[in-house]
């Protein structure tokens, strides 16, 4: 049972949405153990300080400005839209989407100004009124909850802004993009508060380490390859690594296997060269934490 009048920190992430499986996913990564089901409240860390709170995504944001929790899991689109007086500490890189304006594929609308006068329904009312306002448009914007991609089909407005990550809900909607307002991914936010207090301060910044220690493996990969011994000085170039690389002789007179890191972003262009240069047998691993 969890005791949420402890002294562990507490971090409120969406109880069920889009959200919940990839934030568990990335607590765990970072080594925290806890049981949840579905109807759970909250969780209790068995091997850190903390409690897990499930809430309504749209609720965390108040929560954690008010101090109930100390931390929370939400969509960047989240804080454009309710402005709420927390921290923001890490991009955690998943949940991506983008708030964007679409309009019916017939309508006459192609470019954003063609929507002066018109009625943009939306969940993003705030988001969606600051940008026509920055781009000098006169609109009308309507709140729906939820479907908003059915709303010009009933008449109820021209165009929507809604999230979208792959743009199959507005295809299946017979609906075309028009432009993007922002983009949005999971943050980790905090009370502003909980900074100044120091025996907090000092279990946030053990978890930040382990969160920033799952964020920058996802920037690498471990390669192991087989290459003749003499290639070593060229290999050595392409990939400087992350330090120096392991290099162990194979039972092959005069071959040898090398162990490196490699950056994500390099990456195949890396593998394109030493392919090239003859190495063989590469072997991509991916890694699940990096502590520097
Ligand atoms: P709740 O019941 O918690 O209020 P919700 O229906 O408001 O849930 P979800 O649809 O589960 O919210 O989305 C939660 C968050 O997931 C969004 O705020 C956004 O940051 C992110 N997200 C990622 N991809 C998408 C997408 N394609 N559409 C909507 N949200 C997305
Ligand atoms: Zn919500």
């Amino acid at each position: 049972m969890a005791d949420l009048s402890s002294k562990n920190l507490k971090l409120a992430i969406q109880k069920e949405g889009r959200l919940t499986e990839e934030t568990l996913e990335f607590l765990r990564k970072a080594g925290l153990e806890f049981e949840s089901y579905k109807q759970r409240l909250f969780s209790t860390c068995k091997n850190f300080p903390l409690e897990i709170i499930y809430l309504r995504d749209d609720d965390i944001p108040d929560y954690v400005a008010s101090g109930t929790v100390d931390l929370g899991v939400v969509g960047q689109n989240i804080l454009y839209e309710e402005r709420p007086k927390v921290k923001k500490l890490l991009n955690l890189r998943f949940g991506s989407c983008s708030l964007i304006i679409a309009v019916p594929k017939e309508s006459a609308v192609s470019q954003i100004k063609d929507l002066k006068g018109k009625t943009i329904a939306t969940t993003y009312p705030l988001s969606v009124k600051y940008f026509f306002k920055k781009n000098k448009i006169a609109v009308n914007v309507v709140r729906i909850k939820g479907s908003v991609e059915i709303a010009p089909a009933l008449g109820v407005a021209q165009a929507i802004a809604d999230l979208t990550s792959t743009g199959s809900t507005l295809a299946l909607n017979d609906l075309r993009i028009l432009t993007k307002i922002y983009e949005s991914e999971a943050v980790l936010v905090a009370n502003r508060k909980i900074l100044s207090q120091v025996s907090k301060k000092i279990i946030l910044e053990k978890l930040l380490t382990r969160f920033k220690a799952v964020l920058s493996a996802k920037n690498y990969k471990y390669v192991m390859m087989n290459a003749p011994q003499n290639l070593l000085p060229k290999i050595r170039k392409i990939v400087p690594g992350l330090k120096s690389p392991t290099i162990s002789p194979l039972a092959k007179q005069g071959w040898i296997t090398i162990q490196v890191v490699v950056k994500e972003d390099v990456f195949w262009q890396t593998i394109e060269k030493l392919k090239s240069l003859g190495v063989s047998s590469i072997i991509v691993l991916p890694i699940e934490k990096t502590i520097i």
